[in-house]
């Protein structure tokens, strides 16, 4: 790696930075998807003795790669090899299984290491706060894209694919995602990396018809067209909308004419081709609506309905937001889900904004009313709330690896223990670390498993199979053996 990452003005600082810094920098980050790998990457390439420990929750990192990616799009699960690579860097070690918040405090942290980037993305869904949102039969997104990927904390939801009827509501490529795991024939996922419980659970669904429920127009639809047309083109899956709902207002024609509005036209387009086509009840149905929010989930023990309150759009282009009318309708549905964005989970010690859901920041660097917390910085969801593809990430990770390295610059920092002095701790608290080459072990029986069903790999889905394949007494020493701990080879 080299420092061909960054721009004029942090190679600048680089050798600043350089020049003052006697010590071996020591940098934590927690959380191990992209944000946090790309983060670690722009450290690394900084050609600076600098060593990365990054913290995760789970005995698996990769975070939403690992189990948000939905399964039938394996491709998009690429960038797992680029951070392999990041992660087999001599001066990375993974610090897996272990709670930062929990087994170890920030506080902790921030006395072992010069800076602590938080990576942790955006772990809750948001709330609809309407009645019946609780009801059986109602579920977030979180809890079924966790469900079929395998993630150990939503393994043992159950949900009923004995329904005939599900409605979606969110007009995002979180929806497009789970639509595509109700209606897409079991055939084509049985190859893919999906959880086996969720593969068979698949395999019996009565699912036949979903609603996907927008709150604005076709216009402000989130998809992104790649997946509005792999969605509308689904083997045995008709997909439909009723001409009428296409009809624009003058400020939707105005976003139209502009040239940002590349995608929204684009969809327009499928969405038009769609209103020809006819359910005819020999296919599994996918119906588009727009301009309808969520008011109640009705139903005596579970879903029954849906209510809905017809909206119109209200302000100028690209401001409009969605106004109720008086107007309501239901659809009769045994299974809801909500898919109306992600909120950042707060983490004790560090500062929160709970309306927004995020760390709050500028450029990276964590504020506290209104100051700046020397040391702490964001990246990813966590930092600008869940937007982006996985690529959006690298943009954002150098821009926070800048404001640290300009933090850097401005004091010789002084010796920190880095992982020594914090291992100790969290050995003390916590059953297992996790480290990099347990992390291969996991990996290669996952894949082993995979190979003998034909699937990329069948992931181990409670905490305990991960862990009861690595020796007992863990192999910390990889973690804090001298090799890791001395100044390394540097760029
Ligand atoms: P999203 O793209 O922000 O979509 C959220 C949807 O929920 C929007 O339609 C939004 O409507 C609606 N919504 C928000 N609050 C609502 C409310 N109170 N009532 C009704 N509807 C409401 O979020 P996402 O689908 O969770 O995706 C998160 C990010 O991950 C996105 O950037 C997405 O592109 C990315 N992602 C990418 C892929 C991929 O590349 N294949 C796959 C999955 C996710 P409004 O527009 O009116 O707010």
């Amino acid at each position: 790696m080299t420092g061909s990452h960054f721009s004029g003005s942090t190679l600048a600082l680089l050798e600043v930075v350089k020049l003052h810094s006697g010590e071996r920098l020591q940098i934590a980050i927690v959380g191990s998807g992209p944000s946090g790998f790309y983060a670690a990457e722009a450290l690394l390439a900084s050609g600076l003795d600098i060593q990365v420990d990054m913290f995760e929750r789970l005995p698996t990192p990769y975070g939403l790669v690992r189990s948000g990616v939905a399964p039938d799009h394996q491709k998009l699960k690429q960038p797992i090899r680029v951070f392999e690579e990041i992660a087999r860097s001599p001066r990375f070690n993974l610090v897996a299984n272990v709670t930062v918040g929990g087994q170890i405090s920030v506080e902790e942290l921030q006395s072992a290491y010069h800076a602590i980037v938080f990576a942790c993305g955006a772990q809750n869904d948001r709330r609809m706060n309407v009645p019946g949102e609780d009801l059986k039969g109602s579920h977030t997104a979180t809890e079924f894209v966790g469900w079929y990927n395998g993630h150990p904390d939503y393994r043992d939801r159950t949900f009923d694919l004995d329904q005939e009827v599900a409605v979606i509501i969110g007009q995002g490529n979180v929806a497009a995602d789970i639509c595509r795991i109700l209606m897409r024939p079991v055939d084509e996922l049985k190859s893919s990396d999906i959880a086996e419980h969720a593969l068979e659970a698949l395999s019996r669904s009565k699912v036949r018809e979903v609603h996907i429920v927008g709150r604005r127009g076709p216009v402000q639809a989130k998809f992104t067209t790649k997946e509005l047309r792999e969605l509308a083109s689904l083997t045995g899956t008709v997909s439909t909308i009723e001409p009428e709902q296409l009809a624009l207002s003058e400020a939707c024609d105005a976003e139209l004419a502009s040239p940002k509005s590349a995608v929204a036209k684009r969809n327009l387009d499928v969405f038009r081709s769609l209103t020809e086509n006819i359910a005819d009840g020999s296919r599994r149905r996918i119906h588009f609506r727009f301009l309808a929010s969520p008011v109640a989930l009705l139903g005596e023990e579970r879903v029954e309905r849906l209510r809905l309150v017809r909206n119109r759009l209200s302000g100028a282009p690209f401001d409009q937001t969605a106004v109720a009318t008086e107007q309501h309708e239901d659809i009769p549905c045994g299974l809801a889900f909500r898919s109306i964005g992600y909120k950042g989970v707060p983490i004790p010690g560090l500062p929160f904004d709970a309306e927004r859901g995020v760390v709050p920041n500028t450029a990276g660097r964590v504020h506290a009313d209104g100051a700046v917390v020397p040391g702490l910085f964001v990246t990813g969801w966590i930092k600008r709330g869940p937007s982006g593809i996985i690529g959006t990430n690298k943009a954002d990770s150098l821009e926070t690896v800048h404001a640290l390295l300009e933090d850097l610059s401005k004091a010789a920092p002084a010796r920190a223990p880095g992982l020594e002095g914090v291992l100790p701790i969290i050995e003390s608290r916590s059953g297992r670390v996790v480290s990099l080459s347990d992390w291969f072990a996991i990996d290669g029986a996952e894949v082993e498993r995979g190979s003998s069903v034909g699937k990329p790999r069948e992931k181990f889905t409670r905490i305990g199979d991960m862990l009861a394949i690595l020796p007992p007494q863990g192999r910390q020493e990889d973690l804090s053996s001298a090799p890791l701990l001395e100044t390394g080879t540097q760029g």
